[in-house]
């Protein structure tokens, strides 16, 4: 609701129309303002298209917004069995399509627009006397030329799909990659669809060991199945194939287990070569195959492939925010106070208590990071945990603290806790010690220093440091 002082209802930029944009702009439209969403893409959830083919491991009842359902159930909508598991391609078709085109949404969506920049009218980021009270100026490309609007808080939520990780294991591209872009893909290829032409019959290298990579090496096995001749090569920074296998039975996100689960049956079938410790070092070319490369001198080692396929995450873009004042952890790219939560090198555990506008507030008042970028470089966030934010950020937007710093979520645990591996440093494991570890779900409390997990929190009642699992 506009409060007393400003009878005008509050303009919201949300920049991005992916789940958790989208999900944002119905908060917003809920509460008597106005979003205006701004994407990059000729359609909404430009970034879930490129991933369409597959299918999600958490079931609908944790791919739906509270207040977006609400917009829709008013259009008429049916909502789907809750469930099932549906692809990326019906998350779009029969949840975030229409919402952008059946409910008020429409009116305030503008595809085609990537923004460009962002900042503060009439403020360079040096200047502090008033600055809060001046609007934001958000600066967009729509093929029409530079386009501009103002508004009173933005809400980023532009994800990390278009700015994947490269190859290279020091994380610059490796010495070669630029030049080879025609046989490397990144993130997850539509293997056995779109793209079978490209990868049928050849020798794929895969090079990554979360979920994406995971993914796209069981539907490679599969295709090997259909295509005589397809080689599958699994590529792996670390020593430990193991740890990529997950949570199994323990995963409270049945499909993500048996993933993993499914993935590790393969890997002990000999279905994949495995090549441990590989660090792509340099990329280039032998005859007709790509040569990728893992250190030099006597040490060094290469696979010689047709295509590579490169999923070692993403990180957030951050240079169309070079006017906004931020605040970020040096190692995740999160939000400070998210980073003990989220931080791969203290626990792998994707058990994140819910959290809200505090934790994603920015020194620049009006401004919040939402969704997959909130999460900075951190590989395990869940759309369930954006609406959450959504809510929680458009409430402090709307000057309501109380439903802001409210908690309304209970997240499912992945059942994959673990502790700093071999190859944590010290000021890691003290990281952890004070941070507590998994155990149990993620409490309801949005106090952050209780703990990231119920037993955590009780241990740390208790007057233990954590439950140090
Ligand atoms: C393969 C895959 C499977 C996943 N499966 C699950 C799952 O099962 N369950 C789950 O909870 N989570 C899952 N996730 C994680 C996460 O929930 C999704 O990535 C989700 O799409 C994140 O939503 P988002 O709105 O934050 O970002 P995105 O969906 O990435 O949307 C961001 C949008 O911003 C736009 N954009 C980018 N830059 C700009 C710009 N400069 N200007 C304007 N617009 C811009 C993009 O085009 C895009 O449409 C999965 C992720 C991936 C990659």
């Amino acid at each position: 609701m506009p409060d007393a002082l400003s009878p005008k209802p509050k303009t919201v930029a949300i920049l991005g129309a992916g789940p958790v944009g989208l999900a944002a702009a119905a908060h917003v439209l809920e509460r008597g303002m106005q979003p205006v969403v701004l994407e990059a893409g000729p359609q909404i959830g430009h970034a879930v298209r490129q991933w369409s083919h597959v299918p999600l491991f958490s079931p609908w009842e944790y791919a739906i917004d509270r207040a977006s359902e609400r917009l829709l159930v008013a259009a008429g909508w049916n909502s789907p069995p809750p469930h099932q598991y549906p692809t990326g391609g019906e998350l779009l078709a029969q949840y975030l399509e229409p919402l952008a085109t059946r409910t008020p949404l429409k009116d305030h969506i503008r595809t085609s627009s990537m923004v460009t920049s962002v900042g503060r009218a009439g403020f360079d980021k040096m200047k502090s006397n008033g600055r809060a009270f001046e609007p934001f100026t958000i600066r967009y490309q729509n093929g029409k030329g530079p386009e501009q609007l103002k508004a009173d808080a933005v809400i980023d939520a532009t994800g990390t799909w278009f700015s994947p990780n490269p190859a290279g294991a020091d994380g610059l591209p490796a010495i070669g990659e630029r030049e080879q872009q025609e046989r490397i893909a990144y993130g997850m290829p539509d293997v056995l669809g779109r793209e079978r032409a490209r990868y049928a019959g050849r020798t794929v290298a895969v090079l990554g060991a979360g979920h994406s990579a995971i993914g796209t090496l069981i539907e490679l096995v599969r295709l090997k199945d259909e295509a005589p001749g397809t080689e599958v090569i699994w590529l792996l920074r670390g020593t430990a194939p193991e740890k990529a296998f997950g949570g199994g039975a323990n995963d409270k996100l049945a499909a993500r287990g048996a993933l993993g689960a499914a993935f590790a049956k393969l890997v002990m079938d000999g279905k994949i070569c495995v090549e441990t410790g590989f660090r792509v070092s340099h990329i280039g070319r032998e005859g007709d195959k790509l040569r990728v490369g893992s250190g030099s001198g006597s040490c060094g080692r290469f696979v010689a492939v047709d295509e590579l396929v490169v999923a070692t995450g993403f990180r957030p873009d951050f240079d169309f925010l070079r006017e906004v004042r931020l605040s970020l952890d040096p190692a995740v790219e999160c939000p400070p106070i998210l980073a003990p939560l989220i931080d791969p090198n203290i626990h792998s555990c994707g058990t994140v208590r819910p959290h809200g506008a505090r934790e994603l507030a920015q020194p620049e008042p009006g401004f919040y990071f939402a969704g997959m970028k909130s999460y900075g470089r951190a590989p395990t966030f869940l759309m369930l945990t954006g609406y959450e934010q959504v809510r929680s950020i458009v409430a402090d937007i709307a000057g309501d603290r109380e439903a802001a710093e409210r908690v309304e979520l209970v997240l499912p645990e992945t059942g994959v806790c673990s502790g700093p591996g071999p190859e944590a440093n010290l000021a890691d494991v003290g990281k952890a010690d004070a941070a507590g570890c998994c155990g149990g779900p993620a409490p309801t409390t949005p106090d952050a220093v209780s703990g990231c997990c119920v037993a955590d929190v009780k241990a740390k009642q208790d007057g233990k440091k954590g439950c140090g699992c």
